[in-house]
């Protein structure tokens, strides 16, 4: 996958005139947070994406709220397939063992410490681990089929 320098390298995704006042698209949200990376302001990010700079605002106000949401935009992708997994930040290029590990550097980008550490507490490992399907493919369990035998139909 892209990082986001490499996603944005030729400039913001663009809207149709006829969008003008939806919601931010998946890859508009992440242009802001190339954008905040590059500490551009608001309003700055608004001209480029050619939205209201309080749309951009209330997406910062929202993933402060509800930092998951950041999780949901494919900031990191998985580079190995060891028992534990390696994974690249697509934010710096950074790589980290482990989910929980990579998500806290992920979000880390943006968030304090503090936020961080309430967001992705020690014990949502397990739940953290089963969010992000379609991310990855590597990390299918193996699911264990029980076979159960076919019982003799009764009539
Ligand atoms: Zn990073």
């Amino acid at each position: 996958m892209p990082t986001l320098d490499e996603r944005f390298r030729d400039g913001p995704p663009t809207r149709e005139p006829a969008d003008a006042h939806a919601w931010l698209s998946a890859e508009e949200r992440r242009f802001i947070l190339w954008g905040l990376k590059e500490r551009w302001s608001a309003i700055r990010m608004g001209r480029a994406l050619g939205i209201n700079e309080a749309t951009v605002r209330r997406f910062r106000k929202k993933f402060w709220e509800d930092p998951r949401l950041l999780l949901e935009l494919g900031l990191y992708e998985m580079v190995g397939s060891a028992r534990t997994p390696e994974y690249r930040c697509l934010v710096c290029g950074e790589r980290a063992l482990g989910r929980l590990a990579m998500e806290r550097h992920v979000l880390r980008h943006y968030l304090e410490e503090e936020a961080v550490m309430a967001a992705l507490p020690e014990v949502t490992d397990n739940s953290a681990r089963q969010r992000g399907e379609g991310q990855e493919s590597g990390e299918k369990k193996p699911q264990r089929k029980h076979r159960v035998p076919r019982r003799q139909r009764r009539h």
